[in-house]
């Protein structure tokens, strides 16, 4: 992603960094040094997974697809009774591990139970992990707010590949007060703000036209909610100035003109999740005006209550069925070095060059030349040979 690739393309990695690139015999091998050889292999950065809940996976193939968000909802929280702290952290465990499987090194995760971010503070996988709360009732948002970095500072420090974070649900799910209080409240060391906001067609008609199943939904858990209709999710957001800036925001299926301008302003990076899309049945997702804004647009599986697997190359390969008008080579970027953009991590993750972090995977390919590589990169099944974080090589 760092230029065009190198056919026998070689890497030297130097403690937990890519200290050069080139062909083998560009990079001179030393006596001292140990060599992997990858034959028909494509050495790449380790993927970016911008938006997934690791602590979720118990409830994989338990929802059925397609139905309303509310009734999916209800669904998950009957099928989460009675899981147990163990639970939470054996599924974010899990999860680590087929991110890693699957070549995904890094990962933005969001957890409102506070185990994925025990697990991940440990897990040889870099992460940036969020406390997630909710409260649509401004008058608890500083008690949530409170009660969040309290927990926030009981949770094991930032260090190494391991950025915690604090992050709200959802405009309908949260209060633009407490939404502003967790943005300006975030640790130093924290990844960007991250949210989901414009996902489905209920959340568009509560905010635009003040009527719908998520509004009733929302009515029955907060019945004060008294907002105007009129605006879509994004324009509630920035009007109630509580859009921060360099967001990542999951979904924004529903955005229009109006709402890809408020988010190219704001320079927020959007979190694609097309098989989730797809799960659900959501539709919109206006890919092209998005990238006519100059958005920076990634992928993200979300969790396994909307989809069935955690494979950034599956979502690459359903985007590409989604839209084929896609180049294949942007589609890779979505999954790399976009996902660095957004973290603020330009240069450092989602490429190979000297400098990055050593974050990188072999996956099986016999490349043809009469084929464009990232076509067969985003349109074939590969095995994940070796996954390398901070030069550890910790799946292979
Ligand atoms: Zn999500």
């Amino acid at each position: 992603m760092n230029g065009p690739p190198i056919p026998w393309g070689c890497l030297r990695v130097t403690d937990q960094m890519i200290s050069q690139v080139g062909t083998l015999e560009e990079l001179r091998r030393r006596p001292d040094e140990s060599l992997r050889d990858f034959p028909d292999a494509v050495l790449m950065p380790g993927l970016i997974n911008a938006h997934c809940h690791l602590e979720l996976g118990m409830v994989r193939n338990l929802l059925p697809p397609g139905e309303a968000f509310p009734m999916w909802v209800s669904r998950l929280r009957k099928a989460l009774e009675g899981a147990a702290p163990e639970d939470y952290r054996q599924a974010s465990r899990l999860g680590a591990l087929e991110c890693l499987k699957n070549g995904t090194t890094t990962v933005v995760d969001v957890g409102n139970t506070g185990e994925s971010l025990h697990e991940l503070a440990s897990l040889p996988i870099r992460s940036f992990p969020y406390l997630e709360v909710i409260g649509l009732d401004p008058a608890l948002a500083q008690s949530r707010l409170e009660n969040a970095l309290h927990r926030l500072g009981a949770l094991p420090k930032a260090s190494g590949l391991f950025s915690p974070g604090i992050t709200g649900h959802a405009p309908y799910s949260c209060s633009p007060e407490l939404l502003r209080g967790l943005a300006a409240a975030m640790p130093q060391a924290s990844g960007p703000f991250t949210m989901h906001v414009a996902e489905s067609a209920e959340e568009y008609a509560m905010f635009k036209e003040g009527k719908g199943a998520l509004l009733d939904f929302c009515r029955r858990i907060f019945p004060g909610w008294a907002e105007p209709a009129g605006q879509s999710p994004i324009a509630f957001l920035a009007a109630k100035n509580a859009l921060p800036r360099n967001a990542i925001l999951a979904h924004c299926n529903r955005a229009d003109a109006a709402d890809i301008r408020i988010l190219a302003e704001a320079n927020c990076s959007v979190a694609h999740c097309p098989r989730s899309k797809a799960f659900f049945g959501h539709e919109g997702f206006p890919v092209q005006a998005m990238r006519d804004a100059g958005l920076n647009l990634c992928l993200g599986t979300d969790s396994l209550a909307s989809n069935e697997g955690l494979s950034l190359f599956d979502e690459m390969a359903e985007l590409h069925r989604q839209h084929p008008e896609l180049p294949c080579t942007d589609i890779v970027a979505m999954a790399t070095v976009n996902g660095a953009k957004a973290l603020g991590r330009s240069g450092e993750l989602g490429v190979l060059r000297p400098g990055a972090a050593a974050d990188f995977i072999a996956i099986t390919l016999r490349h043809h030349p009469e084929y464009d590589l990232f076509e067969e990169i985003v349109g074939e099944s590969h095995e994940v040979l070796t996954a390398v974080v901070n030069g550890e090589e910790v799946f292979g």
